[in-house]
């Protein structure tokens, strides 16, 4: 092992951000280190295999490891988890990264800054935690060591468990049915729903429909503060389109709005408009799909 330069530790409780951090940590060269609860792993040179999602054990796992560098996804937990681990060893942090090169012990990241229209260079020493946000480098495959662990019960312990998440996973769904403010009504937001599930997709919805008036569940929040979501196609049911909503559309493949405003901002990103009330169009689509 005494080629390796830096020791890369890398987590992540999504398998789509486990590989983007994988593939920056490879970017860079060293020794990549991988904790997952899934056995294939197949883009790291190690990998410890633990037996539960536990908050206070992954840090403590990561931290006994002392690594020079720790890359986590973007998902909730991953952000928790690393800013424990830069707390608990007192080290740097950078957010939202999108590249990362290193020039001795300096490391040169690029994150995503206002809302994701820009970006901003940062130089920060080794030892350090960044958290990924996207990248369009791929890991390569490797033959990794397995290791399993059993963690320690943490200090926080679960005591019951309530299902917040609506159904399907919303950050790898094919096909997202984004509801906002245009679309009026608690009441309304069904008609979302039985477009998504007619067209196998699942709804989100803007911040104040699901962070304010609760309209659709708080974990299903696209955006900024909320999930960044790459579906092949985004439909925006009465969204204005402001940056901090579009930073987490952007990598969708297709994006259809649908709003009653021909110059709504979220044209500019958008794919095709359509000039329509919300809960109409949702009518015609599933009459169109024969589903009423
Ligand atoms: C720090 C920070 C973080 C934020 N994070 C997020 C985030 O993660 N996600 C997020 O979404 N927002 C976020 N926001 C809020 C964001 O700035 C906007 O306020 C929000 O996205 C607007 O939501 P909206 O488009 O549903 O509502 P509005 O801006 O009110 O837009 C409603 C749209 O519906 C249209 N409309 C009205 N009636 C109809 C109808 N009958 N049919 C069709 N269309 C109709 C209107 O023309 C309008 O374009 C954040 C803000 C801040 C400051």
């Amino acid at each position: 092992m005494g080629c390796f330069k830096t020791k890369i530790v890398i987590f992540s409780e999504n398998p789509a951000y486990l590989r983007m951090a994988a593939a920056i940590g490879q970017s860079i060269g060293g020794e990549i280190i991988g904790i997952s609860a899934i056995p294939d792993v197949k883009f790291v040179n190690k990998l410890y295999l633990i037996d539960k999602m536990d908050e206070d054990g992954i840090v403590d796992l990561i931290t006994s490891l002392s690594p020079d560098l720790v890359i986590t996804g973007s998902v909730r937990k991953d952000r928790a988890i690393a800013a424990r681990v830069a707390g608990r060893l007192k080290l740097p942090i950078v957010p939202d990264i999108v590249s990362l090169k290193l020039d001795g012990n300096k490391a040169i990241a690029n994150r995503v800054a206002y809302s994701g229209m820009g970006l901003v260079t940062i130089e920060a020493e080794l030892p350090l935690v960044v958290t990924v946000v996207g990248t369009q480098l791929q890991p390569k495959e490797l033959e990794p060591s397995m290791e399993k662990v059993q963690l320690k019960e943490g200090r926080i312990k679960v005591v019951s468990k309530k299902s917040t998440a609506s159904g399907a996973n919303l950050a790898t769904a094919q096909i997202v049915v984004g509801v906002g403010r245009g679309i009026g009504s608690k009441e309304n937001v069904k008609y979302a729903e039985q477009l998504a599930e007619a067209l196998g997709g699942v709804v989100g919805g803007s911040r104040p429909v699901a962070a304010e008036l609760g309209w659709v569940p708080e974990d299903r929040q696209i955006g900024l503060s909320g999930l960044r979501i790459r579906p092949k196609l985004y439909i925006a049911l009465g969204i204005s389109g402001q940056p901090q909503h579009i930073a987490g559309i952007r990598d969708s493949k297709v994006i259809v709005a649908v709003n009653t405003d021909k110059n709504a901002p979220i044209l500019e990103n958008a794919d095709y408009l359509v000039v329509a009330d919300a809960v109409s169009f949702c009518k015609a689509m599933l009459k169109k799909l024969g589903k009423q």
